[in-house]
């Protein structure tokens, strides 16, 4: 009866295609006969740092990492492995960023992006006005870092319209997620700001795609978690920003309903170029990533307040202007702030460049890293259950919170700002905002279970209330959540894959069609 048990179950999977492929222990021997053989690399070190990321919770080793010194290096690895009686798998690691071993494959290949900056497209910009376009726009290479691509943009007076908080990552891994800061209620995430890729399928296909040129790979690709294909080039859109600066002010409250009331009024009048919000459980998280403000006697203010509080909230709230703007900025400026609630004693502000705002966070590249992990939690949630979320799920887990350390951020995305042909998923309602929280915590790496579980209690919570929420930058350990966490999508999402990966290849660490 087990044999038939088997059968029946390796029935179902199939029909369904569902059937999570099993990777193979090593790599064929004939891989040594392809061009590309010096550039395979299997020591230590390679290992190492490919076994590894930013969240320091997951280890998984491949058997070798590509240092590819073309695009047309990952084409041969790529047809290869398709070629495979028993294929294996291959994943891109872009700055490897990712926290719960996104970009890793194991007993597979990773493919180090970051060799391509020698070789590959680099950064182009194009500052000519095409009218009939209307934008400026830069070729980038998937492997570039936004910080380069920022840097390369502002020498022709033009910056890319949409970020993410922290610069040192690549553009083809934060397209692969969708890639949102306090910019993206305006522009919509990086995802909504690309024009046109080239795209390596997993079939080894170098597929040039847009919204009217191959758009189904063009959409599958853009928050595609890496299953579809390698993006080698991005066309992003820019905007001019020749003489810009930034005004940028944190506002205090006390009161939950005050904060989201004023985040919401600020991102419809579309006045501000910025607005994030922040969770204040201790004064660690003031002065944690955002030592932008330094004002050691209203941080005392902080302190005092968050004693007898418990909780605080902040808004971050930026306005940029330029050499004719300059005159004008602060009374539009106070007109802005006459529209909000915060607690008028304290108010933290500052004037930067335009360079100096984005790269507020500079370079976390320390080496601290190995001695912390990050075991975040990204969650989108729907607006008409914002306060429900405060009173069953923020309340009851952000005290617990008081001794931890890290950064905890609360902040609404304009709906229509998001293209739901692309894989990226957001709350199903229609409702036109929704918020994410991110509880960006740090801990020693013994210590992260300890979090991890104040994230699941999070998300248990909002299950046992009816919050339908989902998770950005997920991890699951089974298929199950991850059709969960797609929901409506899930079908397109598999079909996606049949289409450009058919044999599995491509982003095993991602968890959704492989399992280690
Ligand atoms: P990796 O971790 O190397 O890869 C991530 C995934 O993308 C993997 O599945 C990988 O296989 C795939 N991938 C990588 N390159 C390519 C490519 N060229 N083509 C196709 N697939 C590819 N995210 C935000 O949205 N907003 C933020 O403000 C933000 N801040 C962050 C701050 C820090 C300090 C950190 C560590 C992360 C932050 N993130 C943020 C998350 C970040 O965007 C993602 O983790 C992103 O994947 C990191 O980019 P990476 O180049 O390191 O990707």
């Amino acid at each position: 009866s087990q044999f038939v048990c088997f059968i029946i179950i390796t029935y179902f999977m199939f029909i369904f295609g569902e059937l999570i492929r099993p990777l193979p222990r090593s790599l064929p021997n004939d891989i040594l006969s392809l061009h590309i053989a010096t550039r395979l690399r299997t020591d230590p070190n390679s290992i190492k740092t490919a076994s590894s990321d930013y969240g320091n919770l997951v280890q998984e080793n491949p058997i070798a990492v590509l240092y590819p010194s073309s695009i047309d290096d990952i084409v041969t690895l790529i047809k290869f492995a398709n070629n495979c009686s028993t294929p294996f798998s291959i994943s891109a690691r872009g700055h490897g960023h990712s926290v719960r071993g996104q970009a890793m494959a194991r007993d597979g290949v990773v493919v180090d992006m970051s060799t391509l900056s020698e070789n590959g497209i680099g950064i182009r910009v194009s500052s000519n006005w095409n009218p009939s376009l209307g934008y400026y726009y830069a070729d980038v290479g998937g492997e570039q870092l936004w910080i380069q691509v920022l840097r390369a943009a502002l020498e022709h007076g033009l910056a890319p319209v949409s970020w993410t908080d922290y610069l040192y990552l690549t553009v083809g891994g934060t397209l692969s997620n969708a890639g949102i800061s306090g910019q993206s209620f305006l522009h919509g995430p990086q995802i909504s700001n690309v024009l046109e890729l080239d795209v390596i399928t997993g079939k080894g296909d170098f597929v040039t795609c847009s919204p009217n040129r191959n758009p189904e790979l063009f959409f599958g690709v853009l928050g595609g978690l890496g299953q579809f294909g390698i993006i080698t080039r991005a066309r992003i859109i820019l905007e001019k920003a020749p003489t810009t600066r930034a005004k940028w002010v944190r506002l205090i409250y006390s009161d939950f309903s005050a904060f989201t009331r004023d985040q919401e009024h600020l991102i419809s009048s579309n006045a501000p170029n910025y607005v994030e919000g922040i969770l204040i459980t201790n004064e660690n998280t003031t002065n944690e990533w955002r030592s932008s403000f330094s004002s050691p006697s209203r941080q005392s203010d902080i302190v005092s307040l968050l004693k007898k509080q418990g909780i605080l909230y902040a808004i971050e709230l930026v306005k940029y202007y330029d050499n004719q703007s300059a005159n004008t900025i602060d009374k539009e400026f106070q007109k802005l702030l006459k529209e909000l609630n915060f607690i008028p004693e304290i108010i933290f502000s500052t004037d930067v460049t335009l360079f100096d705002f984005l790269n507020r966070l500079g370079n976390l590249e320390d080496q601290k890293r190995p001695l912390e992990s990050h075991p975040w939690l990204h969650l989108f949630v729907p607006k008409s259950r914002v306060s429900d979320f405060n009173d069953v799920a923020l309340t009851t887990i952000l005290p617990k919170l008081n001794e931890t350390s890290g950064v905890f951020l609360f902040f609404p995305f304009n709906r229509k700002k998001w293209d739901n042909r692309m894989s990226a998923v957001i709350p199903e309602d229609e409702e036109d905002i929704f918020y994410m929280l991110a509880l960006l915590h740090s801990c020693p790496p013994n210590q992260y279970h300890i979090l991890d579980e104040l994230n699941n209690e999070i998300v248990r919570l909002c299950e046992k209330a009816g919050i339908k929420t989902k998770q950005y930058l997920a991890s699951y350990e089974s298929q199950q959540e991850w059709i969960n966490n797609y929901g409506s999508k899930w079908k397109t999402i598999r079909e996606r894959k049949e289409k450009f990966d058919p044999k599995r290849i491509l982003s095993p660490g991602q968890r959704i069609f492989n399992s280690f």
